[in-house]
């Protein structure tokens, strides 16, 4: 029987500390940090994610603008947009919500951004620091994975770890984050064989694939710390990738879906953006 982690409850936690941090910059510098986030189209998901972001965003005590552009708008005129946030001595952190239009190259418009704005982490600096072990921005979920795993206490050193998914935003990362903790990592992806072997052999499991109740209770070892990335909504209820109800009966901490990695994400996001502010007021 599993202890779950709640990163509803851990976020909050978070949450109130970088509103009590929020409050020392402001009497320190006379200003608070200030969150752009660009918003291209009318995807519904897409705008209850930046919604929710705003909405931490202020309750932390925090600026956040929401700038929503048509979908038709050019690269040029989103890079020139760009531009204008990055002299723009008002604004610490520039968030484009993905996906953007296909017609808009992605790498150009994440590129353009400043990197120490980058709240996101996916300017190829900040990727190459996650790399390299070197200090910059994390990106915000496999930000939020670490902090979950940390919170249980279990020394991650020499352990094995299965990340499912290997994508930029998700897997990659939370990968070479686990290394850098020096567990002995396992990336599997949509080509891996014997997917159950490698996960009955994981001390510390993270699915980030999007395939509800992929990972099955058999494949959990007992006493395994499970992290559930995945969303998938299955007749109208949001699940994650593992059969949370199977492998809360091996694992030793599993993380919910929903109340597990989404609220952690939000709350990386908040802690980014505040050390974005102090990259670039404290220069
Ligand atoms: P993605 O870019 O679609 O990547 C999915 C990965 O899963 C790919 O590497 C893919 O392999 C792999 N995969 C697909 N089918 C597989 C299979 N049958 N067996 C093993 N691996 C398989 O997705 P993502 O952006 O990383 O997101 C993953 C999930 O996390 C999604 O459900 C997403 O909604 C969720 N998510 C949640 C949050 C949050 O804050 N809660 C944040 C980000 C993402 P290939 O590379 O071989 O195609």
């Amino acid at each position: 029987m599993s202890n779950v982690i709640s990163g509803k409850e851990l976020s909050k936690t978070i949450r109130a500390k970088v509103k009590e941090d929020v409050e020392k910059l402001q009497a320190t510098y006379n200003k608070v940090p200030h969150l752009v986030v660009v918003l291209v189209g009318e995807d519904p998901a897409s705008l209850s994610y930046v919604t929710a972001k705003e909405r931490a965003c202020k309750r932390a005590g925090m600026k956040s603008t929401l700038l929503r552009k048509d979908a038709s708008i050019t690269q040029a005129e989103l890079l020139t947009l760009i531009h204008e946030l990055n002299d723009d001595p008002d604004v610490h952190g520039i968030l484009v919500q993905l996906p953007i239009p296909d017609h808009i190259d992605e790498n150009v418009i994440i590129d353009a951004i400043k990197q120490e704005k980058d709240v996101d982490g996916f300017h190829p600096l900040n990727v190459a620091a996650v790399h390299l072990g070197t200090p910059g921005i994390l990106p915000a979920t496999p930000k939020g994975i670490m902090t979950m795993l940390k919170s249980t206490g279990v020394e991650l050193k020499g352990k094995r770890a299965l990340v499912i998914g290997r994508s930029n935003i998700v897997g990659k990362p939370v990968a070479m984050l686990l290394l850098k903790e020096h567990a002995t990592v396992t990336i599997a992806h949509s080509r891996t064989q014997n997917m159950g072997d490698l996960a009955r052999e994981a001390d510390i499991l993270v699915a980030a694939v999007g395939r509800a109740n992929m990972v099955t209770g058999d494949m959990i070892k007992e006493g395994a710390v499970v992290i559930d990335v995945g969303v998938n909504r299955v007749d109208d209820k949001l699940v994650g990738d593992v059969d949370f109800e199977a492998a809360k009966e091996k694992a030793a901490f599993i993380t919910p879906v929903p109340g597990g990695v989404g609220p952690m994400t939000i709350a990386s996001l908040l802690e980014n953006t505040v050390e974005c502010f102090l990259m670039i007021e404290g220069k």
